[in-house]
């Protein structure tokens, strides 16, 4: 039951910008995150100059799919799925990004997520474009094997646009390396060949790399290093809040907490903590293995989550979900930097309370990027069939972080525009280069 949708171009020319007009931003931009993408896009195509043509090829996803996904549940029932999947640009090489599960996913979603793929990509100057999956279920309240047979038929479903050379998946929220494992599996029965490099963030013993699970937080903590040097600010003493204790945020926690930062608030879902002379994070990581939750921890005091978005701090991390920082909270931030581990947790309205404010932003296309980057290590290795320690991931992951900071710093302040909005024109810059040399096809 595969149908490609038939909608987009129409619907979502309604939005061609008028090139070089200033846009109002509706209530639409605040919270949709494919608006927000679309606006900031618009923003940063202005200050490009960019060629009218270019700006529509790249501002609409080259290909959306639609999937419906018939499933029999543990009860004898069969329940039937909704899932997607976007490219949005295949210019710089084959679609790159996560599958997510969630009760909420929405296509909107998921187009916005394959774009900022696209300039994610772009911005470490990897040699991908940008997709993104998700399929509307509730993974919590979902046996494992019901987990397997939804994802293995979400892949049958996909099998023609995945692949290598195509379209490579990841994981992310509510999706892991078992997800991937399967995913891998079902592609290569299709294939009657193991073919591991279909799906990056799989195990290690199948073809997955060492150092891709920690990747994005330590991807995360280069942004913080570099950011303080920046800033002319000393590590030793530096508070961090973090919102999401998942694989970003916990991940980042561990390595920043090592470097020598003081972690001294976590916000969960069901849940927070502070401890203003720092929370002992292995501790915490034993603390939530036991338990399942970060709540009763006895290193630190419970807080109210969302509070501890707007406590005094020197690094905040947004790193659960969109859409956290808003129009109703950006004026209380007292943060002097704001790493985006999530994608799209800041919106369109925020960010211009944030500029006033003077927060330095080290935007999600950027500050994430680092388990995009050991993807494409994954993808690389499994081509060769030949694997690297994790000091070569490391450092190789560290050098491609520290110089894409550089060169958005670098971008900003040549272009004069803050750091979201120059790391948006560097990948814009580089897709429309590529995808200009190698012209439409008629
Ligand atoms: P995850 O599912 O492992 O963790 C997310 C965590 O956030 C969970 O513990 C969840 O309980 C918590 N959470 C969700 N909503 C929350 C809320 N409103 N308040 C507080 N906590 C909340 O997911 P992840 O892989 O860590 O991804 C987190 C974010 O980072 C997502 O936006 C994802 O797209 C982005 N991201 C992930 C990766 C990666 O390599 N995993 C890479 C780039 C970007």
């Amino acid at each position: 039951m595969t149908t490609e949708s038939l909608v987009p171009a129409a619907e979502l020319q309604r939005n061609l910008p008028m090139q070089h007009q200033q846009q109002t931003l509706t209530l639409e931009q605040e919270t949709n995150p494919w608006e927000a993408q679309a606006y900031r896009f618009d923003l940063a195509a202005r200050k490009l100059k960019l060629d009218q043509g270019i700006w529509k090829v790249l501002r609409y996803p080259t290909r959306e799919l639609i999937v419906h996904i018939p499933v029999c549940m543990d009860n004898g029932t069969i329940e039937v799925f909704t899932g997607y999947r976007v490219q949005h640009s295949v210019a710089r090489g084959p679609g790159k990004g996560g599958i997510r599960y969630a009760p909420d996913v929405s296509l909107d979603e998921v187009r916005a997520l394959a774009s900022w793929m696209t300039w994610k990509c772009a911005v470490v100057n990897i040699p991908f474009g940008g997709a993104k999956g998700g399929v509307i279920c509730d993974p919590k309240r979902m046996s494992q094997g019901e987990l397997e047979r939804m994802t293995r038929r979400y892949t049958a479903e996909l099998i023609e646009f995945i692949g290598p050379e195509k379209d490579v998946p990841a994981p992310d929220m509510n999706t892991n390396e078992q997800t991937m494992a399967w995913i891998m599996d079902t592609y290569s029965m299709h294939m009657r060949q193991t073919v591991t490099s279909v799906v990056t963030g799989k195990p290690v013993n199948i073809g997955g790399s060492r150092g891709r699970r920690e990747a994005t937080g330590r991807g995360i903590s280069v942004c913080c290093d570099e950011a303080l040097k920046h800033l002319n600010l000393p590590v030793q003493g530096c508070r961090v809040i973090i919102q999401g204790f998942g694989n970003v945020g916990s991940n980042a926690a561990k390595l920043l907490a090592e470097k020598g930062y003081t972690i001294i608030g976590i916000a969960e879902f069901d849940g927070g903590l502070f401890n203003d002379r720092g929370i002992d994070i292995p501790n915490l990581l034993s603390h939530r293995a036991r338990t399942g939750s970060v709540t009763g921890f006895s290193g630190a005091e419970p807080a109210e989550p969302h509070q501890l978005l707007t406590q005094p701090c020197d690094i905040l991390i947004p790193a659960a979900t969109e859409n956290v920082i808003t129009s109703q909270n950006a004026a209380q931030l007292q943060c002097r930097i704001l790493c985006e581990g999530a994608n799209g947790p800041t919106t369109v309205a925020a960010d211009d309370i944030l500029e006033q404010k003077g927060v330095f932003v080290i935007p999600d296309i950027l500050a994430n990027a680092g388990g995009v980057t050991a993807s494409y290590f994954e993808w690389v290795q499994d081509r060769m069939g030949y694997f690297w320690t994790e000091e070569e991931v490391n450092q190789r992951l560290d050098r491609i972080m520290t110089d894409s900071f550089q060169d958005v710093i670098s971008y900003s302040t040549s272009h004069d525009v803050n750091n979201r909005i120059a790391a948006y024109m560097l990948a814009i810059d580089r897709v429309a280069y590529t995808t200009k040399q190698r012209g439409i096809y008629a």
